[in-house]
């Protein structure tokens, strides 16, 4: 009988081996760790978490990482229910025990009867059989150069450079305005791909002064970084010299402000549309190791983005990923060798409990095709197939970056106003119409299971 093999026993792998095995499909996992290392796990444990012990929000009428949540507990999840057993009291967040947790995911594991682990580095990508690479952040060099060698050295990315992403819906539109630099583009969607904020001589002076006192995260020990050209932290920029960001993202040329005609502006800000659905903005050339608490501050300092809502705040790590837009289908398979599944963070989604829910659709998905099914992708109404629709299709090839689960990746709900007034009920419902496609996708797994 066939048999799934699954490189990496992280969150992804551990989830996606548990998914498969309970519909009937053996599974051997590849695990390095212990043998071989990375810089940020301590154990040979499977789903060891590397940083915080949080899984973040567990309101799952709220949060779409709350719903993440529910929606991997209704699939029977392992990560989750491991996350339940072992969970430590932190307000609305879940944290856990991290070391009963990983010990527990693995336990479970190998106890189960068709799970099977072998403790070895995979460095190739296997022409036959079916596969699951689930290697996460921290993916060996080896493999890396093996799927590099695949993909093309574009295609596989070996640092993130993540720009804040700000919802539309709370960008002061009385101050920003729509146009692309030039007025370049011909098409509607071209027309609408950026948006600017403009500053006059002492905001850009005061802006910049804070840029530079606003508290950097490090580098982790071990994570070796050298900034590349074009994406220089907006604040390495700023130290570099206090004109270098007027020279550099936040030029003020080829821009008319229809707010203020007459005026030129002396810095612009700009930011682009991030997802088709027009929904959520990245702020152009923002990329950035300031602390969260001080970002949002110091961005908030933007002209029409005095009240911006956060989708994603900036960052860059060591972050292996690949360019999924353009070498993934919609079921997670690599175009050019179908065989070959990713799952977790590596294929572009970020987050302990994003990586888990990527790993769930893969393992699902490849049990019920090794059995004779086929599995649809979950409706990108529900918060799994957001993020699954986000990485495969609905995200630009051109700039893309790692995603985290958020509202704005959801198709909106008719008839529901956008803005800050009726928040609440926005997302109240987004979560209720989410419940029901998750129960109706689940019903049509088991169906097709069967
Ligand atoms: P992992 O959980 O990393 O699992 C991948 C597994 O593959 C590992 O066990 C690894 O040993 C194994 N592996 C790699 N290469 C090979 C190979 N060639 N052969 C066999 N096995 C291999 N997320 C959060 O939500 N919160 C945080 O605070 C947080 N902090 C982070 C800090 C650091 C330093 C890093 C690097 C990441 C952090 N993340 C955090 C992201 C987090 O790592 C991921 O969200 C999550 O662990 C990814 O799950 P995964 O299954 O994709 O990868």
């Amino acid at each position: 009988t066939a048999v799934l093999h699954i490189v990496g026993g992280g969150m992804a792998g551990s989830e996606a081996a548990w998914q498969a095995a309970q519909m009937g499909v053996d599974v051997i996992i590849h695990e390095m760790r212990p043998k071989v290392g990375t810089f940020a796990h301590k154990t040979g444990n499977l789903a060891e978490m590397v940083c915080s012990n949080s899984f973040r929000s567990d309101d799952s009428e709220q949060n779409a990482v709350g719903l993440l949540h529910w929606e991997m507990r209704a699939a029977g999840g392992l990560i989750m229910s491991a996350a339940d057993a072992h969970r430590l009291p932190a307000g609305g967040a879940l944290a856990v025990d991290r070391d009963i947790f990983a010990q527990s995911v693995t336990a479970r594991l190998m106890a189960h009867p068709r799970v099977t682990v072998s403790y070895e580095e995979i460095t190739t990508l296997p022409e036959a059989g079916s596969w699951i690479v689930a290697t996460g952040p921290l993916t060996s060099a080896g493999l890396g150069a093996a799927i590099q060698a695949e993909t093309g050295r574009e295609a596989l990315a070996f640092f993130d450079a993540i720009a804040p992403i700000v919802y539309f819906d709370s960008i002061d539109m009385s101050k920003a305005w729509m146009q692309s630099r030039y007025d370049k583009g011909e098409t509607e969607q071209e027309r609408t791909a950026y948006l600017n904020c403009p500053m006059d001589k002492a905001q850009y002076e005061a802006f910049i002064d804070a840029l530079l006192a606003a508290e950097k995260t490090e580098f982790h020990d071990g994570e070796t970084a050298g900034y590349f050209d074009g994406c220089l932290p907006i604040e390495v920029m700023a130290e570099r010299g206090r004109e270098t960001p007027r020279h550099g993202p936040m030029k003020p040329v080829g821009l008319t402000n229809p707010h203020q005609p007459e005026i030129k502006a002396h810095a612009v800000v700009q930011l682009r549309r991030d997802n088709a659905l027009g929904t959520l903005y990245n702020i152009v050339g923002f990329q950035t190791k300031m602390k969260y608490g001080a970002q949002t501050e110091v961005l908030r300092m933007i002209p029409g983005l005095e009240d911006a809502i956060f989708a994603r705040l900036g960052g860059i790590h060591r972050n292996t990923f690949l360019n999924s837009p353009r070498l993934l289908d919609d079921r997670m398979r690599l175009k050019s060798r179908p065989n070959i599944r990713f799952a977790g963070q590596i294929t572009g989604v970020e987050g302990y409990v994003e990586s888990a829910a990527m790993g769930l659709l893969a393992g699902r998905m490849v049990a019920a095709e090794l059995l004779g099914q086929s599995i649809a992708p979950p409706s990108p109404m529900t918060a799994t197939g957001a993020l699954i629709t986000h990485i495969t299709g609905g995200a630009d090839a051109k700039t893309f970056q790692p995603m985290n689960v958020n509202f704005g990746l959801f198709p909106p709900v008719e008839g529901m106003k956008g803005g800050r007034r009726g928040r609440k009920d926005r997302y109240k419902a987004y979560t209720d119409r989410a419940k029901e496609h998750w129960h109706a996708w689940l019903g049509q797994t088991a169906l097709d299971a069967a």
